[in-house]
């Protein structure tokens, strides 16, 4: 048995001031704790402290400071390189804290770090309210919300972060700050894309609009149709009004309804579509796709927000190992199409994905200065996701992961969605923020100067020897 570098009598020190469950190896919940999403991420922490509240993200943050800690942060647990969890150092356990209050009077939100979007979407529906989240109900606000958030309702409302209106914020020398236009307006800036880099945020304030029901499903291809409607879905995407947004996704199909027998376990292109307004005006949007390119399945229909949130939950399951890359598609030539389709005939797992996820409209309104979220100008991001057994070999899995996104790169803006990608690349990381990355900095030095919260994409305190790319390659 090894011994935790944590000493117990540190950790008993911390439990008079902890109301949560403190776990070390070997206590009961301790395994299940510390698994996340990624089951790649296989780690060990020396202590998961658990937080139930404010006051324990406080006693934790301190902790963390005053032994120097390797510190990883958990709110959803969907981290795809498995940022969330630590070897030996502390994992500060946000998943417990959920509560989330809704104020239809001013359509607003605060909601605690843990709470996941299928939670926040089932309170919030309950006003007739919604803000957009992303494709899937299963991720956690706090990851999520901090790195942009790319989701159904973006082109129409805009990313996550741009509906950010206030947060608290425990900052690495364990004060609790509040953030927004008005108060710790840099932080505020920072927090909309620059990631969990700032402290740790225990309340997130949105703003909410109006929405009950959407037009939304997929309509489905076999996949010996991908080179004849990628072109024909990109070319109806493109000219789409903003109320539509859209995710094409090349999969192996499920062995399940309400895919017909003959197409289960075959390629298919699935064009999720999530359309917020009347959804007859959507139908009529919609047939302008069916007309050039008649589904094999179609399974539009108008359905509440939260049933289309989930609509892909079972889709990249939880414990298993992945491995993801992603860009943001330059001008989406026919050739760039052609790579996909080849590099899909070339898949090496039937877990194995491809995305193209559709942006512009209020996304591309918001400036690019306003936020460190960058490339706003982009009409889709490409994803490449790959998924094996446990105990599986993954390196012909990353290899394809890797080689795809090659492919792809001259047809690709520079930089990354920061919450899409599974490797640690700092160079990258400047690259996707550009000029902006000299501002995170330096707010990186206010906030974070010692670099406690470095487990995310992570951006260096000003102070430290950085040499910053205005404008780098990938
Ligand atoms: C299955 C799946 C589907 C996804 N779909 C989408 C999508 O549709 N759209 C999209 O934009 N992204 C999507 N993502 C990416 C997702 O946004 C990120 O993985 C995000 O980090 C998940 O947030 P989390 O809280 O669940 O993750 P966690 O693993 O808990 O946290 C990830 C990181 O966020 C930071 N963090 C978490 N909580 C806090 C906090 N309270 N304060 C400060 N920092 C914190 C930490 O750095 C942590 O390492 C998806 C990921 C997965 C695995």
């Amino acid at each position: 048995m090894t011994t935790n570098p944590i000493s117990a009598t540190a950790i008993s020190e911390l439990s008079r001031r902890f109301a949560g469950p403190l776990l070390q190896s070997g206590d009961d919940g301790y395994d299940d704790a510390r698994q996340i999403w990624n089951g790649s991420a296989d780690r060990r922490p020396g202590l998961i402290a658990r937080c139930t509240g404010v006051q324990d993200v406080l006693s934790a943050v301190r902790f963390a400071k005053a032994h120097d800690l390797l510190t990883a942060v958990r709110g959803g647990g969907h981290s795809i390189p498995g940022h969330s969890v630590c070897d030996d150092g502390l994992m500060i356990d946000l998943s417990l804290m959920t509560a989330i209050r809704v104020d239809p009077r001013f359509r607003t939100a605060v909601a605690q770090p843990g709470l996941k979007w299928g939670g926040f979407d089932r309170e919030t529906h309950a006003f007739g309210l919604a803000t957009p989240g992303g494709y899937v109900s299963t991720t956690g606000i706090a990851g999520l919300t901090l790195g942009g958030g790319i989701g159904w309702l973006g082109r129409k409302y805009g990313l996550t972060c741009d509906n950010l209106i206030s947060a608290d914020v425990i900052v690495a020398d364990g004060e609790l700050v509040h953030a927004s236009e008005d108060e710790n307006p840099e932080l505020f800036w920072g927090l909309r894309g620059g990631g969990g880099n700032f402290g740790i945020v225990t309340a997130f304030e949105y703003q909410l609009h109006a929405l009950d029901s959407v037009l939304g499903g997929a309509v489905v291809y076999r996949g010996d149709r991908l080179a004849e409607v990628l072109p024909q879905f990109r070319d109806f995407a493109l000219a789409a009004p903003r109320e539509l947004t859209t995710l094409a996704l090349i999969i192996t199909a499920p062995e399940r309804a309400p895919y017909p027998p003959d197409m289960r376990g075959q390629s298919a292109l699935f064009v999720g579509v999530c359309f917020a307004g009347p959804a007859e005006d959507g139908q009529a949007v919609l047939d302008d796709l069916r007309s050039v390119a008649k589904p094999d399945l179609d399974l539009v229909k108008e359905m509440s927000y939260p049933r289309l949130q989930s609509m892909l939950d079972d889709g990249p399951g939880w414990g298993l190992p992945w491995y993801e890359k992603a860009s943001f598609a330059d001008v989406i030539t026919d050739e760039a199409l052609d790579i996909l389709v080849t590099r899909w005939s070339a898949r090496t797992s039937p877990r194995t994905q491809l995305y193209m996820q559709q942006m512009g409209g209020r996304i591309a309104d918001v400036g690019e200065d306003d936020t460190p979220f960058s490339n706003r100008d982009t009409q889709f991001v490409y994803m490449m996701m790959n998924g094996w057994e446990l105990g599986e070999d993954p390196r012909p899995h990353v290899a394809w992961a890797r080689e795809t996104w090659a492919a792809l790169q001259p047809h690709s803006k520079r930089g990354v969605y920061v919450n899409f990608d599974s490797d640690d690349d700092e160079t990258r990381v400047q690259a996707t923020y550009g000029p902006k990355y000299q501002r995170l900095s330096e707010i990186k030095a206010q906030y974070d100067p010692g670099n406690l919260f470095r487990l995310n994409q992570n951006i260096l305190p000003a102070t430290a020897d950085v040499t910053v790319a205005a404008s780098g390659s990938v």
